[in-house]
């Protein structure tokens, strides 16, 4: 133990963790300390998930509290471990990837009962750590504690920010930058590539003791399946079609959909590039280093069936010890998620034009073309089809095309029974009208490098409630000027 580990009895958060995944073969992890940091501070704290964790927040700000979340202290009944996993990165094999910054504390047990594991991102080096220092800097830490909590105000499966710290320490970049650490919260971080790793290394007793903790936690029907680790992946199949279709309902683009960034589980996980579409463009990329667009807005689907491709390739010795029986068996699964995801995505563009079930995707398709063309706001066009005048107004050059959308819109309306006060009810719930916008999130990073969290607090204040019309928050609603824009993310690290 490092000296300032030692020096500190456990802390008491209001609640001890747990450590059921420490308790897997070793062979899934290294147990490693945080490193210290020099001068930790709390520059954001999310109190509502601190309580639903039975963590008790006044507890977590405190200087103790600040301790542990900064990894300089440990708390009650933690056992800090850095997983392994690997991973294909936009297509090519890394045989060996890991949390090479990110440290795993404990779980805790959420208040409606789902176990929660807890990790301090950019906590220091690691056995994963290559050739970096283990450290986040302060920009991506609080992209990813918007961008998250955001996505789960949304209703879009995710993993949850607890808090962000500056560490006091900087850190090289291309320049020096403030360090910091996302203190991240996920049900499970057991990602394709945790499954890839073991799978490279022929290692198939810790493979298979990988699937059984995630199906006792995650996908209990499973268990009782005929061949688990065949249900098992049908489930991951449809967890995932239906998470795209979710992504691509809001304009998301994840930007580094590598096989080490597929949560199992079916949450988004790691927001690095990730960042939300002003203007619809379906190649819309932000990533700076996606220059080929393998992750654009339209490609996310297939990107994610690839990703299932690979998994699958994992599960084959488990789901049979003949091949002959296995592969058929996995691909027939794999296969399902073009069904699952065209199912998934009729179903989200039908609602956002308050049409039931999958009966619109068509005239989404229209309503997608209209936008592209018209170089429309994605987030706008969707609101505003409450209201045909204001739709209208994001039309101008293709008026006629337009009309005879709504009139073939209010057609299906009709023929579906659906009232037009039934389906701005729908479409109100389904499309937001605020969403973190790539402009807002960049300047509330500047803000918060220069000192000032004011903005951040009000930013994620206002995407809380993004279904909800709230004049005071109308400034969150507008798309970038042209001058505002911000094209381009980075993975940070
Ligand atoms: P990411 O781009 O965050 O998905 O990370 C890809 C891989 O690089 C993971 O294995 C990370 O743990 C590792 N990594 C990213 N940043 C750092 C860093 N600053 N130090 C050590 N490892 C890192
Ligand atoms: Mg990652």
């Amino acid at each position: 133990m490092t000296d300032i580990h030692a020096a500190h009895t456990p802390v008491d958060l209001g609640g001890v963790l747990e450590n059921t995944f420490a308790q897997l073969p070793e062979t899934l992890f290294e147990r490693v300390l945080p490193t210290p940091v020099s001068d930790p501070s709390l520059l954001a704290l999310n109190q509502a998930l601190a309580s639903s964790l039975g963590l008790d927040a006044d507890r977590l700000a405190s200087v103790d509290g600040v301790s542990v979340l900064a990894g300089n202290a440990l708390a009650k009944g933690s056992v800090p471990i850095a997983t392994a996993y690997a991973g294909h990165q936009f297509g090519n094999w890394v045989p060996q990837l890991g949390d090479g910054r990110a440290i795993f504390i404990g779980e805790r047990i959420d208040e409606t009962g789902l176990r929660q594991e807890v990790q301090l991102k950019g906590a220091g080096r690691t056995a994963w750590s290559r050739g970096g220092d283990g450290r986040c800097a302060l920009g991506p830490a609080i992209r990813e504690y918007v961008l998250s909590e955001a996505m789960h105000a949304l209703g879009v499966p995710t993993t949850r920010a607890l808090a962000v710290l500056a560490t006091g320490d900087m850190i090289l970049r291309e320049t020096l930058l403030p360090g910091a650490i996302v203190v991240r919260i996920a049900r499970s971080h057991v990602r394709v590539g945790t499954f890839q790793y073991f799978t490279a290394r022929g290692d198939l007793d810790t493979l298979r003791s990988l699937m059984t903790h995630v199906i006792d936690n995650h996908f209990v029907e499973a268990a009782n399946a005929e061949r688990p680790a065949l249900a098992l992946l049908d489930e991951v199949v449809k967890r995932q079609a239906e998470l795209v279709a979710q992504w691509m309902s809001v304009g998301f683009i994840h930007g580094v959909m590598n096989t080490d960034n597929c949560c199992i589980v079916g949450d988004t996980i790691d927001y690095g590039p990730a960042a939300f579409m002003d203007e619809f463009n379906s190649h819309k990329v932000f990533s700076s280093i996606d220059v080929q667009g393998r992750y654009a807005w339209a490609n996310q689907p297939q990107m994610a069936h690839w990703n299932l491709g690979n998994f699958a390739q994992c599960l084959l010795p488990l789901i049979d010890e003949d091949m002959e029986v296995a592969v058929p068996l996995a691909q027939q699964s794999v296969n399902a998620f073009a069904d699952g995801y065209k199912s998934a995505w009729a179903h989200k563009l039908s609602a956002k034009l308050g049409l039931p079930d999958a009966s619109a995707a068509d005239l989404g398709h229209r309503y997608l073309g209209l936008l592209e063309e018209a170089g429309a706001d994605f987030t706008q066009g969707f609101r505003a089809l409450g209201d045909y005048t204001t739709a209208q107004s994001l039309f101008e050059q293709l008026i006629p095309e337009f009309d005879q959308w709504w009139t073939d819109r209010d057609a299906a309306l009709r023929m579906a029974d659906v009232s037009a006060e039934q389906a701005r009810i729908c479409m109100a719930a389904q499309n937001p009208v605020r969403i973190p916008r790539n402009h807002q999130v960049e300047s509330v990073i500047q803000s918060a490098l220069s000192g000032d969290m004011t903005p951040l607090q009000e930013l994620v204040a206002a995407l809380a409630h993004p279904y909800t019309d709230d004049e005071s928050y109308s400034a969150y609603e507008q798309p970038p000027q042209i001058t505002e824009r911000v094209t381009h993310t980075y993975c940070g690290t």
